[in-house]
């Protein structure tokens, strides 16, 4: 997506999200803890240093899975198709907007104690200002993968995770076309057959022999 450079961060932040939103954290080896933590701390809070950082290292991996299912829900919500979600925040939450500089645009900061809840905010936050439309976070069809497109995406087309998925659905379609012609063909051989057994009777070499129209199949 071109844009301004912080909308392009904006993205890759959403592709985090989306990322870690389906990780197997159940995989997960002391580094990628370690890592995950920094990164939900920048995800929050960007590269600058608070108060807040000693909190995003010390999160349990029963923290983590919390915010993972909340990621995991939004992005359902999201690539589901559905309209409006709501969440409520009881306290302790300081929204502060921010200009580290004059000529760059406005940025926002949420400061709130309990780091999943700062995370889920902030999600909520770069979805509404990234300028995504909702149809650009979808379900792979191929793997059902939850993915952020990049483009806008043309109404009734298919889009894929990957260049793996969009392969392999090119070439179950293609092998599905090509069934479709053999069976064509042998339907085809099957009445061939079938005239020159009418034929070969007497008196009817030269009759004519219509095939009945077959019901449409349908495909899709
Ligand atoms: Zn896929």
């Amino acid at each position: 997506m071109q844009g301004h450079p912080r909308d392009r961060v904006d993205i890759k932040k959403l592709e985090w999200a989306i990322s870690i939103s389906q990780a197997k954290l159940e995989e997960f080896r002391p580094g990628d803890w370690l890592n995950v933590r920094e990164d939900l701390y920048r995800f929050v809070y960007g590269d600058g240093r608070d108060r807040s950082k000693a909190k995003f290292e010390k999160l349990t991996p029963e923290e983590i899975q919390t915010i993972q299912q909340h990621f995991k829900e939004c992005f359902d919500f999201i690539a589901g198709g559905n309209l409006t979600t709501s969440l409520r925040i009881d306290s302790g939450l300081d929204y502060q907007l921010l200009v580290t500089d004059p000529m760059q645009p406005i940025m926002q900061r949420i400061i709130v104690d309990d780091c999943a809840l700062a995370a889920q905010l902030w999600l909520l936050s770069l979805l509404t200002t990234s300028r995504l439309c909702a149809a650009q976070i979808r379900k792979c069809p191929e793997c059902k993968t939850v993915f952020l497109l990049r483009r806008k995406p043309q109404v009734n087309k298919n889009y894929h995770c990957s260049h793996k998925c969009a392969v392999t659905a090119a070439n179950r379609a293609y092998r599905l076309r090509q069934d479709e012609a053999m069976k064509q063909n042998k339907r085809e051989q099957a009445h061939d057959s079938y005239k020159r057994k009418v034929r070969g009777r007497p008196g009817l070499a030269k009759v004519k022999i219509e095939r009945r129209p077959r019901k449409p199949r349908r495909t899709n």
